[in-house]
């Protein structure tokens, strides 16, 4: 039977929410302890477990069929491989940095300067496209305290929160690209392994469409179904039926988290009582 294999990060930053998106695609590994290697019971998928620097080649050649990595590592490692699906996770940015202290007066701060990285494929290709001569030094750990043990006067790495950038007495100064975690596939799969990607892709989207999304059910009297309904987004329009009670119906629908206590509030002004609102966990269209 035709399984197809997919390259997860080991551990590190992408492996549990990696892990907890398979899981929530219905996906079951039984995990022991620190296999290379896992096959899933109820999909046809096998995992490979390696460090994130090495996925997309991994994919590009062929050997893991699609993976789950870091756009950063994509846009460095110039393999040749298709971006499936964007997945919303580890949210970070390449930026560059420089001390606290220097005055910032553009891009041509960098020239004649020496920069520390990981990512020396972007940074020279943002350098190149902006006539910047600097030089790029590679180091794979902690570029964060380079500049400070004058190993570099800049730095070019990830920043998220930007909180190691100020305990290292830095200041962001150019985003040059943003980062989230993808799924990536190789170019050449046959019709079997695509249906089985295909398939994963819907699982997952269903699975997203769902966070952040609840299911709300109210009672309302019959004369305000036309206003409360006007109040809930809904996929479509509320679902309404009646109730045992004379004169009164239940109302369901779906609303956002970030709108809730608004809607709430505009529910009970409207006379919606008995409200309850409950996780989904998966949305299918
Ligand atoms: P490995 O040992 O596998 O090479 P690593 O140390 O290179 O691991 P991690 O620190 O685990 O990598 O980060 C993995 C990925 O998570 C990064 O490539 C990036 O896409 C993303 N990432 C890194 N730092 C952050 C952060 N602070 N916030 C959000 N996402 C991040
Ligand atoms: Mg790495």
């Amino acid at each position: 039977m035709t399984q197809l294999k997919i390259a997860i990060q080991n551990k590190g930053r992408l492996y549990e929410d990696s892990m907890e998106l398979i899981k929530e695609a219905g996906i079951n590994f039984s995990l022991g302890g620190r296999e290379l290697l896992a096959t899933a019971k109820n999909y046809p998928l096998d995992a490979l477990f390696l460090r994130d620097d090495d996925i997309p080649q991994t994919v590009a050649d062929g050997v893991a069929d699609i993976g789950i990595v870091g756009e950063n590592e994509v846009l460095e490692k110039k393999e040749n491989v298709l971006v499936a699906k964007r997945l919303g996770f580890s949210k970070c940015r390449l930026s560059l940095a420089i001390p606290k202290s220097d005055e910032y007066p553009g891009l041509s701060y960098f020239n004649g300067k020496k920069i520390a990285t990981s990512y020396p494929v972007i940074l020279q290709d943002f350098l190149d496209k902006h006539d910047i001569k600097a030089d790029i030094h590679v180091i794979t750990g902690s570029v964060e305290i380079a500049p400070g043990i004058g190993l570099a006067d800049a730095i070019f790495d990830i920043v998220s929160s930007g909180s190691t950038l100020v305990s290292n007495r830095l200041k962001e100064v150019e985003v040059v690209t943003p980062s989230e975690a993808v799924l990536i596939a190789n170019p050449n799969l046959n019709d079997t392994q695509k249906a089985i990607l295909n398939e994963l892709v819907f699982r997952m989207e269903s699975v997203q469409r769902a966070e952040g999304k609840k299911y709300i059910l109210l009672n309302a009297p019959n004369n305000k179904i036309d206003e409360i309904s006007a109040i809930l987004p809904g996929m479509k329009s509320p679902t309404v039926t009646p109730l045992a009670e004379e004169g009164w119906s239940s109302i369901h629908s779906v609303i956002s988290e970030n709108e809730f206590w608004e809607i709430i509030g505009k529910l009970k002004n409207a006379g919606a009582q008995g409200i309850l609102v409950v996780p989904i966990e998966k949305m299918i269209f």
